[in-house]
């Protein structure tokens, strides 16, 4: 027979464990599977090391290109990559750590092993069988490589926080948030990067404003850009170096080649062909707007759910309020998908939330929007030979002017962000954002006093 909990959580990444948590707070039997390392995508493989490596490229940005310019005779003499990357490591462990004291706190029982669907409400995992009413789908997703002769020589974000040594010459291909974070890492950290994006910009669904002027601030000190750069195949060379053919006939030959083309949701071994499951034509499980997939009892969350949004903070937010709903009585708690805040660790960093111009303008009618800009030199490099330019815009709809839509790119815009989400969530009109006193002088100070 197998051991009956009331709920099972399949994958212990950042949604698995937050639902995991919520459930066993309101009392629930919960047990919480994880093939691989407590923590999943956010903590092994993405946000959390991904950050630290961006600090580590903060600081060497700082170093390189501000120091002088601010009275500081410096000399880098080495940089030590494995050293970064040994406490980046123990850093999440500590966070591994705190999870797994999380889980004895809330009573979770955690198994480490591979689990799979029997039926609609067991699960095998290590030879053993356990069953519940509710079971959770948070099994993540999974880089993609391409399907082009010599793939296999190149590595994925994966790889990448695997790597013991600074590679001297990369290329990364892909045109997405993990492509720009790690280009940007790896040359402010000192590697020639080249950065390979197969149409004329990365980034190219977000607003114009942001990703024109991170092609801007690319050509003064970023990574080399190669727009309309489609791979062909990869070879490796005899001192394997790696060439990277394109389409196009050109060629360039690096150490290292990272593949950052998007991602897969992992659901395509974990027994689902024994569940009523349905799965989009990309392998994602279709939910409805309660996460409550085909199947009686079974939910999704995160980056292996259809229609969501790949985002950490997302999955927590949707396995909680799932956990709300099934285990706490809150029968109606579910998701809103509108109006996510999000940010890329680019260089200068990227804030956006909302619709873009265009989207905004086909939506309400050009004559319904109002666009405020602000465009100046980050004053954090203002007096050095480096000056970052800040690029601010606001959509605003209606006679009303309610803000629709906010990006920034600029130095902090990452921290900025937060707060001026919260305001748009509640309806926040351009005049609200004109009420409020500017905090000087600051770059955020800008999105209220636009004109
Ligand atoms: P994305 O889906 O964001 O971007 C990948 C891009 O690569 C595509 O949009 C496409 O852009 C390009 N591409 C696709 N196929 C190919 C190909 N065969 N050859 C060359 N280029 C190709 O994926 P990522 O892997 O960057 O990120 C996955 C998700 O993880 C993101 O959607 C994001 O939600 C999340 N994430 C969030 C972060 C954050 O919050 N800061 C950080 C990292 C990831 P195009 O069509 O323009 O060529």
């Amino acid at each position: 027979m197998p051991q009956k909990f009331d709920y099972i959580c399949l994958g212990a990444g950042s949604g698995g464990i937050a639902s995991a948590n919520r459930a066993a707070m309101h009392g629930a039997k919960v047990l919480l599977i994880e093939a691989r390392h407590i923590g999943g995508t956010c903590v092994n493989v993405g946000c959390v090391p991904k950050k630290v490596m961006w600090y580590g490229a903060h600081i060497s940005e700082a170093i390189h290109l501000f120091a002088k310019d601010y009275g500081m005779d410096v000399t880098l003499n080495k940089f030590d990559w494995n050293r970064l990357a040994s406490n980046r490591e123990a850093y999440i462990e500590r966070i591994q750590g705190a999870y797994a004291n999380s889980f004895t706190g809330n009573k979770v029982t955690f198994i480490n092993g591979f689990g799979r669907f029997v039926n609609d409400n067991t699960i095998e995992v290590n030879d053993e069988q356990y069953s519940a009413n509710h079971i959770l789908i948070a099994t993540g997703g999974a880089p993609i490589i391409p399907d082009i002769p010599g793939a296999s020589h190149g590595i994925d974000s994966d790889g990448f926080f695997a790597l013991r040594q600074q590679p001297e010459r990369v290329a990364v291909v892909g045109a997405g948030y993990i492509a720009v974070e790690l280009a940007g890492v790896l040359h402010a950290l000192g590697s020639e990067t080249h950065l390979f994006v197969r149409k004329h910009a990365p980034l190219r669904n977000f607003d114009p404003m942001l990703y024109e002027t991170l092609i801007e601030s690319m050509a003064a000190t970023g990574p080399i850009l190669h727009p309309h750069s489609i791979p062909k195949t990869v070879e490796k060379e005899s001192d394997d170096s790696l060439t990277l053919h394109l389409e196009n006939g050109e060629q360039y030959t690096v150490d290292t080649l990272i593949w950052a083309i998007g991602r897969t949701p992992s659901t395509n071994n974990i027994g689902l062909e024994n569940t009523d499951v349905k799965l989009d034509d990309k392998g994602y499980v279709i939910v409805d707007e309660q996460q409550n997939t085909r199947a009686k009892g079974i939910y999704c969350v995160g980056d292996c759910m259809a229609g969501g949004v790949e985002l950490t903070p997302v999955a927590i937010k949707a396995g909680r309020l799932l956990s709300e709903r099934l285990f706490n009585g809150q029968l109606d708690a579910k998701m809103d998908f509108n109006l996510i805040p999000t940010v890329v660790f680019s260089h200068p960093t990227i804030g956006t939330m909302g619709l873009t111009e265009a989207e905004a303008r086909t939506q309400y009618g050009n004559d319904n929007i109002k666009v405020y800009t602000s465009s100046f030199t980050t004053m954090y490099t203002a007096i050095t030979g480096h000056r970052q330019p800040y690029k601010m815009k606001l959509v605003c709809a209606g006679r009303e002017e309610k803000v629709v839509g906010i990006h920034g790119i600029g130095h902090a815009m990452d921290e900025i962000l937060q707060g001026f989400a919260v305001a748009i969530k509640m309806g926040a009109t351009k005049a609200d954002f004109d009420a409020v006193v500017a905090i000087h002088p600051t770059s955020a100070e800008e999105f209220v006093t636009m004109r």
